[in-house]
């Protein structure tokens, strides 16, 4: 993208960001931190010890400054030396890990007043903690969680016309007050949003951050207008504070291209390509757990729709089994390295993608053109999963084996709807739609675009609120 040059003084704008601390929150901020730099602004990314290797490299071709604060010891469950949701032995920890950097707030107050003249402050919706800091110190807090304005304004609605407890079943439908053309189950929330009464120490942690989030500046979400204008508007005219649509941020990064040496899984896909063979790209994201049982189905779905398919799961996730890999040796490759997920939906043999539709990697697909197979797994991918594939009409849905949003999948539901993704007519519907939303994206990104003026507008506001020091 072409530096933009906001007004002669928007190189005495600081921002400070301070992401949460897991995969898929920290790297949509760090893109953002690229579109503050390409404005000439001050960028400091804050984060802990362990979590500041990704975070350097990752802005290491740019002029941002990335410093670490200590996190918190000796919390009770957490084991030593985890700083990331992705490395907890399981997601149950959640809230003890969220609550825990609480305890980070004097060493974030002591880094705040060190720095020079912070303009604003960007944190995730998780640390709602932050709030209390940024207000004693008179800066406007504008705050990340990474969901999109679908998920948020049909929660709202929901929640608002008391229609989540109103079915009998978990799985029997009912139609939101503001977009009548949608119908979601209690199964779409889950546990404890799904509960008549929600209590407990997770919907007290959502409930705590939703507060600090309402008394806050603005929202940040990674989205664009065209994507869902309605929803957008919904959540601007009901709801607190302003929502500023300044996505797909992953544009804000230029793909790497040929990088040498090539990962294996690049080297395999250039072969796939050379061959004319399609690949169907397989990853559920840095946090899902998926039991053994569900594993070994999804191994056989792919092994018998014939698909060529490359498989990045986590480490933990290691055993397939009975000889599997080799199998599939020829047209099915396993990765469990960390990769670079936009450079495999960039490449031109990839043609599909079974997603868990985490919003970061739903939204790199749309990117790259790539249609969804959408297999939600947990938090809000459910609704995600349904505006991928009811709203915006850039996917599929496997099927589950009693229907339930929240289902086994069988290895029968998989395959078909993975060849019906790959070769199916439905599968080209959503493979066109896919290239006009991918490029209506690219051009929200571009200078004068939706996004693009959405982001410089606020930084102005900003800026007059709060003068700069001379
Ligand atoms: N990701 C990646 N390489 C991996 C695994 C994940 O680059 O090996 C990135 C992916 O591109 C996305 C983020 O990690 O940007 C995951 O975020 P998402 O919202 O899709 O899912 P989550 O991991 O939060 O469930």
């Amino acid at each position: 993208m072409d530096s933009v040059h906001l007004n002669s003084e928007s190189s005495n704008i600081h921002a400070v960001l301070f992401p949460f601390m897991s995969k898929g929150h920290t790297i949509p901020i760090l893109h953002l931190a690229r579109l503050l730099l390409h404005r000439h602004i001050s960028v400091t990314v804050l984060t802990t010890p362990a979590n500041l290797p990704f975070i350097s490299t990752s802005l290491s071709d740019t002029a941002s400054s990335v410093l670490s604060l200590p996190f918190p010891e000796n919390i009770p469950d957490i084991p030593s030396g985890i700083e990331s949701t992705d490395k907890l032995p399981s997601m149950s920890l959640f809230v003890p890990f969220a609550n825990a950097t609480k305890l980070m707030q004097p060493h974030f107050e002591q880094t705040l007043n060190s720095l020079p003249n912070i303009t604003f402050l960007v944190s995730d919706g998780f640390l709602g903690w932050t709030l209390d800091s940024a207000t004693k110190l008179g800066l406007p807090r504008l705050v990340y969680y990474g969901m999109n304005n679908y998920a948020g304004s049909i929660s709202r609605d929901a929640v608002n016309n008391q229609l989540i407890s109103k079915p009998i079943s978990d799985d029997e439908p009912f139609t939101l007050t503001s977009f009548p053309w949608i119908k979601l189950t209690r199964n779409d929330f889950g546990p404890p949003f799904s509960d008549p009464e929600p209590k407990g120490p997770y919907f007290e942690f959502v409930v705590e951050a939703a507060i600090s989030t309402s008394k806050s500046y603005g929202l940040l979400v990674n989205s664009f207008y065209d994507l869902e204008p309605k929803f957008v508007d919904y959540w601007n005219s009901h709801s607190q504070p302003k929502a500023w649509c300044i996505g797909p941020l992953c544009l804000a990064q230029e793909l790497k291209h040929k990088s040498e040496p090539k990962p294996k899984w690049i080297d395999w896909l250039d072969r796939k390509q050379e061959q004319g063979s399609s690949v169907l790209y397989v990853a559920f994201g840095s946090q899902a757990e998926i039991s053994e049982a569900q594993l070994h189905e999804i191994a056989v779905g792919l092994e018998k729709s014939m698909v060529n398919f490359l498989w990045v799961m986590k480490k933990k996730e290691e055993e397939l089994g009975n000889g599997f890999e080799e199998r599939v040796r020829e047209r099915g490759l396993i990765v469990r390295e960390w990769v670079d997920q936009r450079e495999i939906l960039g490449h031109e043999s990839v043609k599909g993608f079974l997603s868990h539709c985490g919003w970061n990697s739903a939204v790199e697909s749309l990117c790259a053109e790539v249609p969804i197979l959408a297999w939600p797994m947990m938090a809000e991918q459910h609704l995600n999963a349904r505006m991928v594939v009811e709203e915006i009409k850039v996917g599929m849905r496997v099927e589950t084996c009693d229907g339930s949003v929240r289902g086994f999948v069988k290895w029968e539901g998989l395959e078909k709807m993975v060849r019906e993704l790959m070769e199916g007519e439905k599968g080209k519907m959503v493979r066109k739609k896919v290239v006009e939303v991918g490029q209506a994206a690219k051009r929200a990104m571009e200078e004068g675009g939706s996004s693009w003026k959405e982001l410089n507008e606020l930084i102005n506001e900003l800026h007059g609120i709060r003068p700069l020091a001379h």
